[in-house]
């Protein structure tokens, strides 16, 4: 498609965006009584006007119930997490008995991990990507330290490439052959949190199990962003949290997916409550554990229903969009966002690059690397009512999120960009 970095053009393409009006389901920050174009999709989703509804309609059956909410009234919470299997196994390409939700994020990769890493003298070697989110890191040296191995014998990290901003998926295929079998897992984020990357997951997870390892991700800048196929790419188990593309609210609960596969399977080692344990049995109190035979036997408080309430109203809403025509608008604007920087780049002193590769590498996400003055194009967008993400050394995340970005919200972001590098050089001169 033809971009043009105009006002009208921009207004043109709202006019024929079919989820344009979808803004107006959401709460908007604001600055000096304007609303704020919102780009921090990728770290905290925007609140869902219903959401306090059904937030409330909890609030009042803990009121009125108290302990008989358990089980009575219209919602009970015992079962609510099993409201959410079927339009969360639509988001992730599961199976509905394969996905729950549980936790938070960081907490559900260590239970995971607590099953699906099992290293033993010769097998026992992790993979990951460079930069990975450093929760993810932590993670992965306290695991291995956890079980009184050295991360430095244990952690193989595949770099970008040589220009800098990519991980190849043909340099991970590689090392997985080269590692063979004293891999043990492959973990890796779906979507790369600073450079925007979309993962092969299918073929990396093929790759990895066909020299014998477990395969799983971390897909928190996946979920709600991309399409995924989890059951037919034979995933053996991911993880996501609700409160980034998915509007669910700060630190909200984190959902989970493990193949079908391990369901049934009696040598699972699992770290165990009384929340996995069969629901027939669950209230019989019995000493020894009796899992649930899908992924919910991998739970283990009572649900904190608080927290999962604005995950089920936002699941409403993708449901009812439906990824395709999030993933469709995503594309477009995302195309035009990396068009309008580019325009912008060619008029500036400042070099702006692009640093996230190309579609259909890339998602909801453009992180732009500035050669100079980043921080204070930074503040001065935020000065002017735009919210991004800033990380060291010299880039600024942006997400144009389909639910509530507008092609003018884009266009708008152009302006402030020339304008900040403008301003900013007359700075420089004064100086
Ligand atoms: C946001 C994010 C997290 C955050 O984990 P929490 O436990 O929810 O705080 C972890 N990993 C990745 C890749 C993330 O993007």
């Amino acid at each position: 498609m033809n971009f043009k970095n105009t006002l009208l053009f921009a207004q043109k393409l709202d006019r024929q965006d079919k989820l344009n009006a979808f803004q107006s389901n959401f709460i908007f920050p604001k600055k000096r009584g304007e609303k704020c174009i919102y780009m921090a999709g990728h770290s905290l989703g925007l609140q869902p006007k219903n959401t306090k509804k059904y937030v409330d309609e909890v609030l009042d059956s803990w009121g009125e119930l108290a302990v008989d909410g358990h089980f009575k009234g219209d919602n009970p919470w015992s079962t609510y997490h099993e409201k959410f299997k079927e339009p969360l196994a639509k988001i992730v390409g599961a199976k509905p008995e394969e996905v729950t939700v549980m936790n938070t994020l960081s907490v559900n990769l260590h239970l995971l991990l607590a099953s699906f890493y099992r290293p033993t003298v010769k097998r026992f070697k992790i993979l990951c990507e460079e930069k990975a989110f450093p929760s993810d890191q932590y993670i992965l040296e306290s695991q291995v330290k956890w079980h009184g191995l050295d991360p430095k014998d244990v952690i193989e990290v595949i770099p970008y490439n040589e220009e800098g901003f990519e991980i190849r998926t043909e340099t991970i295929l590689n090392k997985i052959e080269e590692l063979g079998d004293s891999l043990a897992l492959v973990f890796m984020g779906g979507v790369h949190y600073y450079l925007g990357q979309v993962m092969d997951i299918e073929k990396i997870t093929k790759a990895g199990q066909a020299v014998g390892a477990k395969v799983g991700w971390d897909l928190a800048h996946a979920a709600g962003n991309i399409s995924l196929e989890l059951n037919s790419w034979n995933v053996d188990f991911a993880a996501w949290c609700s409160y980034k593309y998915m509007n669910s609210g700060p630190g909200s609960i984190s959902g989970v997916y493990v193949s079908e596969r391990y369901h049934q399977d009696a040598s699972m080692i699992r770290l165990a409550g009384w929340w996995g344990n069969k629901k027939e049995t669950r209230f019989l109190m019995k000493p020894y554990f009796e899992p649930e035979t899908s992924a919910d036997g991998w739970q283990l408080s009572n649900i904190p229903i608080l927290s999962m309430v604005p995950y089920y109203a936002s699941l409403l809403m993708f449901d009812k969009v439906g990824m395709e025509s999030l993933i469709r608008k995503r594309d477009k604007i995302t195309a035009y966002l990396d068009f309008v920087v580019e325009e912008v780049n060619k008029v500036t002193p400042v070099e702006m690059r692009v640093i996230t590769p190309k579609y259909p590498k890339r998602a909801c996400q453009i992180s732009i690397f500035f050669s100079e003055d980043g921080r204070a194009i930074f503040e001065y967008l935020e000065e002017n009512g735009v919210i991004a993400d800033w990380r060291e050394p010299n880039v600024i995340r942006m997400a144009p999120v389909p639910f509530y970005t507008s092609y003018e919200d884009i266009y708008r972001i152009g302006t402030l960009l020339k304008e900040a590098v403008d301003k900013i050089a007359v700075r420089h001169e004064v100086w």
